[in-house]
């Protein structure tokens, strides 16, 4: 790759890193994907088009993300997990750290099996900590960071509890994310899930309709006990496919409960 080249796709890849790390103010609007960076320089070809960006959750072209962060009032190195939300001195909040992941916000290891009342535990206390009432009399920046940082956890607290967005999420961190009808699943379940949409509307009775979506708990449930085994294997591929899977469950799960509302008057 020429030197020349190469400048420009760091330029590029600086350029996206900036825009992806979020500001005091930017407290409204879409953030970007937690912990994930868009990167082009990886992408590169000498010869190719303009590379597209790509997520990944580090890049070794560009160093991100960054080995260290500071404080912004005292200004020392903090300790990027320790210091997350607070710097230890200071006891000042700090801004959102754009290269944690949601396993980082929460505190706990990136896996799929993960302690939920631990989980539970530790969103209560950062809620607490972070309340905008104990920011009421502080700086602006106090105020808006603490804002950030309440958000930074609400997201990621909702996005790890539930199995189905933990594991995709989780297929993000490994750079498999998929979009629907990308992931193929086997005849078999196609023809399952078929037969369960045609029940669902032909059930006459609120007790019927429970049956099949008791039925759908059962089977989602395996299949929650099923990518747990899989990401426990390393086996992202087969975890892909069974969350693939799962979505279709979960719109299952989904279309119950509108049928419920709709025909059955039950809220
Ligand atoms: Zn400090």
């Amino acid at each position: 790759m020429t030197t020349l080249l190469r400048s420009y796709l760091m330029s590029e890849c600086r350029r996206l890193m900036t825009r992806s790390l979020p500001s005091a103010a930017q407290s409204a609007g879409a953030p970007p994907r937690s912990g994930i960076h868009m990167c082009v320089a990886r992408r590169a070809t000498p010869r190719g088009g303009a590379p597209a960006p790509r997520a990944y959750v580090s890049c070794l072209d560009c160093k991100w993300p960054p080995e260290t962060r500071e404080c912004w009032k005292c200004k020392r190195v903090t300790d990027r997990m320790r210091e997350m939300f607070f710097c230890t001195p200071c006891d000042v909040v700090q801004s959102p750290d754009p290269a944690a992941n949601y396993f980082d916000v929460m505190g706990i290891a990136a896996t799929f099996d993960i302690d939920l009342a631990q989980l539970r535990s530790r969103y209560r206390d950062l809620q607490t900590k972070l309340h905008p009432d104990k920011y009421a009399q502080k700086s602006d920046t106090e105020r808006a960071y603490s804002a950030l940082q309440s958000t930074a956890v609400n997201k990621a607290y909702w996005r790890l509890a539930d199995p189905l967005k933990r594991g995709l999420y989780l297929l993000e961190l490994n750079g498999m994310g998929f979009r629907d009808g990308e992931v193929e699943v086997d005849e078999g379940f196609l023809l399952d899930v078929m037969e369960t949409n045609e029940a669902m509307a032909a059930a006459a009775s609120v007790e019927a309709l429970a049956a099949i979506g008791e039925e759908n708990e059962r089977e989602m449930a395996a299949l929650v006990r099923d990518v747990a085994a899989a990401f426990a294997d390393d086996d992202v591929t087969r975890a892909r496919w069974l969350l693939a899977c799962m979505k279709y469950r979960d719109n299952i799960g989904d279309k119950i409960k509108q049928i419920r509302q709709e025909r059955f008057g039950i809220v």
